[in-house]
């Protein structure tokens, strides 16, 4: 059974149609994937599974239906969202922005080996562990954001273009970390417009038009497509 199962899942902003009934499903272990051009419906998609935005459909989630649940119970059932332009807190250090990801655990010991596992992943951060977070790069602040949802040891990560606005280096180092978290047993969903990273790491992918899903399947057959080629890996 699916770990993520959205069925139908509409979305609209006033009367413009972002979403127009997509279904996905994500396995427990599997990293899928979410391609599309930029205004496709990715991030009002991930906004829609996690509850920030009203929708229609059905977002079931370990084998429950999340209808009617408020995000933050949502958060605490393990579903752990890195959003586009990261949400990190600007006005704490780093230190703190990870602890805040861990808010909602009793078990010190374990969050404090957590911290120090992701210090160990991320160097940069351990450096600067108390700096003010706003004062980071840009990739810096991707690897917190990372961090701080790792923190709370979610069961379904849900990252939106963990790319965006990244030097190539710094791009690399944050898809090494999404590949190494993935293949500890993590279970993602990944957001990207940059669909040849996208594709390169994940075992499945949907690709997204105008709020519709244009194509499905396994990442290789789909950097395999033709279509796919010409429209979204600049071929
Ligand atoms: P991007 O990669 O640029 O974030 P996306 O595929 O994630 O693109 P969405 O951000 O989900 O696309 O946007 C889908 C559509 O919904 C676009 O046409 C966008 O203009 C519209 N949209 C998104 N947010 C809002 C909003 N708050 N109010 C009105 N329209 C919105």
């Amino acid at each position: 059974m699916s770990l993520l199962h959205v069925e139908g899942l509409k979305i609209h902003y006033g009367g413009i149609q972002a979403v127009r009934g997509i279904d996905i499903e994500v396995d427990e272990g599997e990293l899928v994937c979410l391609i599309g051009a930029n205004g496709a419906g990715k991030s009002s998609t991930l906004k829609g599974i996690v509850g920030l935005l009203p929708h229609g459909g059905q977002v079931h989630y370990a084998g429950a239906s999340l209808k009617g649940r408020p995000t933050h119970a949502i958060a605490a059932a393990g579903m752990a969202l890195v959003p586009e332009g990261r949400g990190i807190f600007a006005r704490l250090t780093v230190a703190e922005n990870l602890a805040m990801g861990a808010y909602l655990r009793r078990d010190a010991a374990a969050v404090r080996a957590d911290g120090e596992r992701i210090y160990q992943t991320f160097p940069r951060l351990a450096e600067r562990r108390g700096q003010l977070a706003g004062l980071l790069s840009g990739g810096e602040q991707q690897m917190l954001a990372i961090g701080r949802a790792l923190m709370g040891r979610p069961r379904l990560l849900l990252l939106d273009e963990p790319s965006m606005g990244l030097a190539p280096l710094m791009v690399q180092k944050i898809y090494e970390t999404i590949q190494a978290v993935a293949r500890e047993g993590m279970t993602i969903l990944l957001v990207e417009q940059n669909a040849h990273l996208a594709l390169q790491v994940s075992s499945r992918g949907y690709v997204m038009e105008s709020g519709a899903i244009a194509l499905a399947g396994p990442s290789a057959e789909l950097a395999a497509d033709p279509q796919v080629r010409a429209a979204y890996l600049g071929e």
